[in-house]
């Protein structure tokens, strides 16, 4: 389940600081070390699965995922976001551990300051 050489498993065990902005039983999500937009976030399932392939088998881990991405950027940007599995070695993927990257604007939504 967990592999002591992964750094978001280290991460997940408090081993490693993060800015987490959510955390609930199941994942955790916090800011990109290097954020390419004004708000970049990695929603992190807690169990160690290599890429977004394996998270097939856990339909309800994969949506809730999808939920939390959906939550951040509501809580965090307009509600509006991209969000990206980067597959692989050859698709950019430097981290085996499954993770969605949220990417989004930052800017609230009209009225809501
Ligand atoms: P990948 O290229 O695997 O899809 O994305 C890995 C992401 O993890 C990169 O955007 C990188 O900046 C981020 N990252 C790598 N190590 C750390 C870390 O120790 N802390 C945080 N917050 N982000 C990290
Ligand atoms: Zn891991």
């Amino acid at each position: 389940m967990r592999d002591d050489a992964c750094v978001f498993c280290r991460i997940v065990a408090g081993e490693i600081p993060s800015d987490r902005v959510h955390e609930d039983d199941a994942v955790i999500a916090f800011r990109d070390l290097a954020p390419k937009a004004p708000v970049h976030v990695l929603v992190v399932p807690r169990e160690h699965h290599r890429d977004v392939r394996d998270l097939t088998s856990r339909p309800e881990l994969l949506a809730h995922v999808v939920e939390v991405a959906r939550d951040v950027a509501a809580e965090l940007a307009d509600g509006e976001f991209r969000l990206i599995f980067n597959t692989g070695a050859s698709a950019g993927q430097t981290v085996f551990h499954v993770h969605a990257h949220v990417l989004a604007s930052g800017e609230l939504a009209e009225g809501e300051m």
